[in-house]
């Protein structure tokens, strides 16, 4: 591990460039989709949006990652910049209609829809995202969804609502291991919660795809992702992913290390051998890194 403040080298991109970027930029602008992927200036746009670029079937394989519910979370992760209230302002009834007949326009292969956590709702936004996910399954039947859902608070019925409701793969971060959780996550999210509430979805349609993050940088020992990524198993967690935290603003929690590009891949290794679907593992992976890619080659095969 590489214990510095310093921006390590392997973690700074360049902006994509590319024909193709450039065209999907475009065509987001008239369906007025917002993207989690430009919102956040994600490092890895030129590569999900690209779909493994040049490529036949590029557009079938590339992946974006849209939010629903707002931009104001009712929680207060110590890691992200997402605001904060405890009253967010209603969500648009509107967006299950217009997000689906976007993506249909789009003609995307992969969306990742995620969203803040809404407290404040009796059904923690499950019917929401429900509706969500039926329409674009009606209108774009050959896009492949994945849901990265709140803990809901551990409200099984509202984690079966999203996990029948048509998906391919729900998803759902556990973030940090067990021990760094109350000081990583907001007071109201649990590590066991979030491993009951993978393992539920599962039970109730055995077919989902099931998929979690891991930062690491966070204070976390190497005995401890090893007894994670178990646990993981243990609550028949298909997919992994692991990346490196890294600090929004000042405000936000430090970095307490940063872990090489060598044992990003040592930690793939493991986790393989642990049996995963797929794994990705790498400084700059976020959950959604490159989710089309993986899931066709590897679950589609
Ligand atoms: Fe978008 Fe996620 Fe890919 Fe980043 S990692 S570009 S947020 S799909
Ligand atoms: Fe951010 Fe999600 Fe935590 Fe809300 S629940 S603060 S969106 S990480």
């Amino acid at each position: 591990r590489v214990n510095s403040q310093r921006l390590p080298s392997y973690l700074k991109t360049s902006i994509p460039t590319g024909d193709s970027f450039k065209q999907i930029k475009k065509d987001l602008r008239g369906l007025g989709l917002s993207t989690v992927c430009e919102e956040a200036r994600c490092p890895n746009i030129g590569e999900c949006w690209g779909g493994g670029s040049g490529k036949e079937g590029a557009k079938e394989k590339a992946t974006a990652t849209i939010m629903l519910m707002g931009d104001t979370c009712t929680r207060a992760c110590r890691f992200c910049s997402v605001k904060t209230s405890r009253t967010p302002g209603a969500v648009d009834p509107h967006e299950p209609e217009n997000t689906a007949e976007a993506i249909k326009r789009w003609g995307l292969g992969y969306i990742v829809l995620t969203s803040v956590d809404r407290d404040d709702m009796a059904d923690g936004g499950s019917r929401h995202i429900e509706e969500t996910i039926r329409k674009i399954k009606s209108k774009a039947p050959n896009t492949l969804v994945e849901a990265l859902v709140p803990d809901f608070s551990g409200k099984m019925e509202d984690v079966e609502r999203v996990a029948t409701s048509g998906l391919d793969v729900f998803a759902h971060n556990v973030e940090t291991v067990e021990r760094t959780t109350p000081s990583v996550r907001d007071r109201r999210a649990h590590y066991r919660q979030s491993l009951s509430v993978l393992r539920r979805a599962k039970e109730v349609k055995p077919t989902l795809v099931t998929k979690t993050s891991i930062m690491l940088g966070c204070g976390e020992e190497d005995a401890e992702i090893e007894q994670t990524l178990r646990d993981l198993r243990e609550h028949d967690v298909d997919v992994v992913t692991l990346g490196q935290y890294m600090r929004p603003t000042k405000r936000h929690m430090a970095v307490t290390s940063y872990v090489t590009p060598d044992r990003f891949e040592h930690w793939k290794k493991v986790a393989e051998d642990m049996g995963f679907l797929y794994v990705a593992s790498g400084p700059l992976v976020r959950s959604s890194y490159r989710a089309g890619e993986f899931f066709i080659e590897n679950v589609l095969k």
